[in-house]
């Protein structure tokens, strides 16, 4: 703990944001970092708590406290060390990561956490921009080869940790480019895709090939890799979304979320369409369907756009504005959250739920809805209609496409769909196969992508060579 009395002389301050006017204009990051001075005064709040609270909040565990007492010190270099020892990619979660780390802070009880996404944000851009992050090549090659498929983030974390043990190691990806829903779902506003490239130049210098356009299970078959390679890592991610069944869900102008969300990606790196439909939100009244993050991308996306209006409907009742902290902490709370996206100027709705879409000519003109009580029932006389040229559903993700891949390979699925492999060994029912992230463990986030994808690395390397010093 670098200075001692800290938390009690410094408020917490974190990032801004660009003006909402000014940000919708383009598709680049708006958060406004920190100055050097300020990332050390926050770090220098941190407690060094007997038990880090936020150590156990954060799913691949970073050293925190570590880290911020490294910061204070001006050791940035070494602050930058200790937080790869636990995460592949931090510019990601300190970009994109809602930071359970924060909800679990004990500075938190004051409503005052440490700004730990902030600081880890800061190291990582700090060693990118001094040049302190450079490929780690394997000292030894092993000999063994190991698949990859799917370049989300559970995959890019594996196949960085196999490589960095010796492995030759092959990375499937249906896509023309690697990074799953951190590039193709994840807007550029929230997270530039720059970010990425320069993670894939690095593990292709560390010996990972790449190989794009490779759906696995279709212009592939998955046989052909299980023959191959000593183990293959299914990292598919979770893609089949929810939908919505009701009257009117075929009209033009009802769609998915990913659908939409993707299209906006390409368009902004110069990537073809892949020969779909344009679906724009331009001059239109937006009906977001969904109140979760997907949901917000929408908004940000739409706004950017240039919708006239956009409206989120989420069937959960309206949040608390604050959480009974004596109940909920250390853990991640349920109360009202604003997105950046969402306060561009989206209008919420709760409670609510869809009953029809209506249509003329073949085309989405309203949606018809329904006030719902705590137990989700309908109340009866509370129907409204909404004008909607435009309806994108964003109600989650029920599990990874089964079609393909997986039912060639006839690997076990669990209750909930996923691929069944457990924690300690994530092995499947097949043979030399393994699954992690999404695919595993379904709908999640990029924080526990990543752990999932250090941990099957850390299981394969133990399966090829009965010992491993990867870390889970
Ligand atoms: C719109 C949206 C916004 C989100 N925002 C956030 C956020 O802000 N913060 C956060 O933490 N999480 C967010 N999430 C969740 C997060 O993106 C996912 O939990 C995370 O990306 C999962 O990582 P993954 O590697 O398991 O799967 P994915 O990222 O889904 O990657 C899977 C990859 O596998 C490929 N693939 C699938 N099948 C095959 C096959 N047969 N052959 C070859 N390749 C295949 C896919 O093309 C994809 O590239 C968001 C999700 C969405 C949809
Ligand atoms: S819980 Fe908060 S104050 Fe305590 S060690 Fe972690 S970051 Fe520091």
């Amino acid at each position: 703990m670098g200075k001692t009395t800290g938390f009690l002389e410094i408020d917490r301050q974190d990032r801004k944001y660009l003006p909402a006017s000014d940000r919708i204009r383009n598709y680049k990051e708006f958060v406004i970092p920190l100055g050097e001075k300020a990332v050390r005064d926050q770090a220098s709040r941190c407690m060094d708590c007997g038990i880090p609270y936020c150590h156990n909040g954060c799913p691949v565990n970073n050293q925190i406290p570590d880290w911020n007492d490294l910061v204070y010190n001006d050791n940035w270099a070494e602050a930058l060390r200790n937080l790869h020892s636990t995460n592949n990619f931090p510019e990601f979660t300190g970009r994109i990561c809602p930071a359970p780390c924060e909800a679990s802070c004990t500075l938190n009880l004051t409503e005052a956490p440490v700004t730990i996404k902030t600081i880890e944000c800061a190291i990582v851009d700090r060693g990118w921009a001094e040049g302190w992050i450079v490929p780690q090549i394997a000292p030894a090659k092993t000999g063994k080869r190991v698949a990859v498929v799917g370049g989300g983030p559970a995959g890019l974390a594996c196949a960085q940790q196999l490589a960095r043990a010796g492995h030759d190691v092959h990375l499937y990806e249906k896509n023309a480019k690697a990074g799953g829903l951190l590039r193709y779902g994840i807007p550029d506003f929230k997270m530039e895709k720059h970010t990425i490239d320069r993670r894939i130049k690095q593990m292709a210098a560390e010996g990972v090939t790449f190989h794009y356009n490779a759906n696995i299970g279709v212009t592939q078959k998955a046989a052909e890799l299980v023959a191959e390679f000593d183990a293959v890592v299914l990292t598919g991610g979770a893609e089949k979304p929810r939908d919505l069944p009701v009257e009117g869900r075929n009209l033009s102008g009802v769609h998915f979320a990913m659908e939409f969300l993707p299209q906006q990606n390409r368009r902004n790196s110069d990537e073809p369409l892949m020969n779909v439909e344009p679906i724009l939100a331009g001059g239109k009244h937006v009906v977001v369907i969904g109140g979760g993050d997907t949901g917000s991308d929408c908004i940000g996306t739409s706004f950017r756009q240039g919708a006239v209006s956009v409206t989120q409907l989420e069937i959960m009742p309206t949040p608390p504005d604050k959480e009974n902290k004596l109940l909920t902490w250390p853990d991640w709370p349920l109360k009202m959250r604003t997105s950046s996206s969402q306060a561009e100027g989206a209008t919420r709705d709760f409670a609510v739920m869809t009953r029809r879409i209506i249509g003329d000519a073949g085309k989405v003109k309203a949606i018809e809805c329904v006030r719902v009580d705590d137990k989700m029932q309908a109340i009866e006389g509370s129907n409204f209609e909404l004008k909607a040229d435009l309806v994108l559903l964003a109600m989650g993700f029920v599990s990874p496409v089964h079609e393909g891949m997986l039912t060639e390979l006839d690997v076990e699925i669990d209750k909930r769909g996923n691929v069944a492999a457990d924690t300690a060994t994530y092995k499947s029912s097949c043979d030399k196969v393994f699954s992690a992230g999404d695919m595993r463990r379904g709908q999640s986030l990029v924080v526990w992508a990543i752990r999932e994808g250090r941990q099957a690395a850390r299981e394969v390397d133990f399966f090829l060579m009965g010992e491993t010093l990867l870390p889970r």
